[in-house]
């Protein structure tokens, strides 16, 4: 007989539990894994109108503006 046959006919265990890993992660692998978790400050444009600081590629909070043009009303009541 040969070995795949063998193990093709070999009894399955019958077990209803779920797969579960077989080693504990090692401590580097963990740290490897959160060297990257960490936030960074998010890069800021200027805006052309009011020359404020504001995401790139979004309108303006201070002036809503984008590309030249009044995109959202913004109050000037504060
Ligand atoms: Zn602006």
């Amino acid at each position: 007989m040969l070995d795949f046959e063998r193990l093709a006919r070999r009894p399955r265990k019958k077990d209803s539990t779920m797969p579960n890993p077989k080693r504990r992660h090692s401590q580097k692998r963990t740290s490897t894994r959160r060297a990257h978790d960490s936030l960074k400050a998010h890069s800021l444009a200027e805006c052309p109108n009011c020359h404020e600081k504001k995401m790139p590629h979004r309108a303006c909070v201070k002036c809503g503006y984008y590309k030249g043009r009044e995109v959202v009303d913004v109050g000037q009541a504060s």
